[in-house]
């Protein structure tokens, strides 16, 4: 029964023993140095609806190794070399500082509670701090959607359409800021536009780009 022995030999690995790297998965620390160092980012740009998207990659397969462990793994301690990586990025400085507040795109409560992290405030609440940039909360997540991945193109447009609203409990006057709307990593544009929309819609908002850490 080797699944068994994996997990539990995954078990005795993420608790008692020092953690191997997520990128690599050969040398010990959440993301090694080597890895870290190999850690490629820059401002890359591309437009959703009309809106400026600035992202910092595009999926490479050590992103891909690094999201899974974070998502499946309580690997969160890698985020933080991925957010202390982010901010030595020299040219991300000069694009975050422009922003009077950030928005970060809401998880459904529980499955936040189930990570126990939020991987968008992670990676770039330190960044946005550095510049005292406030994160604002306009948009809040209706229900729980079910998995994205198992739907058809329609369905999925269908089901995200509702998965948001404008927060009704949320008094915030956005008219002539300008703001950045952020995620972790941006596939169909679905959700950024969704959340543009609501934005236009319910906050005279002036300018709004989007911001992730990656695009597939
Ligand atoms: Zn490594």
């Amino acid at each position: 029964m080797p699944k068994k022995s994996n997990l539990i030999w995954k078990f005795f690995q993420t608790y008692f023993l020092p953690p191997l790297c997520s990128s690599c998965n050969k040398n010990l620390g959440y993301i090694c140095s080597q890895c870290h160092n190999s850690l490629n980012f820059k401002i890359n740009t591309s437009t959703i609806d009309s809106h400026k998207h600035y992202y910092l990659s595009s999926y490479t397969p050590q992103l891909q190794n690094i999201i899974q462990a974070i998502k499946f793994d309580q690997y969160e301690k890698a985020l933080e070399s991925v957010s202390q990586h982010l901010i030595k990025t020299a040219t991300i400085q000069p694009l975050i500082k422009q922003y009077d507040a950030w928005i970060s795109i809401p998880y459904h409560q529980k499955k936040q509670y189930q990570r126990g992290y939020n991987i968008i405030e992670a990676i770039f609440k330190p960044i946005f701090d550095i510049h005292a940039i406030p994160l604002i909360y306009p948009i809040k997540r209706n229900k729980q959607t079910p998995s994205l991945s198992k739907l058809s193109k329609e369905n999925r447009k269908k089901v995200l359409s509702k998965a948001f609203n404008y927060n009704k409990n949320y008094n915030i006057n956005l008219k002539n800021k300008k703001i950045a709307l952020v995620d972790d990593i941006v596939t169909t544009q679905t959700t950024m536009k969704n959340c543009l929309q609501l934005l236009h819609d319910n906050y005279q908002i002036d300018t709004v780009d989007c911001i992730s850490l990656i695009k597939a």
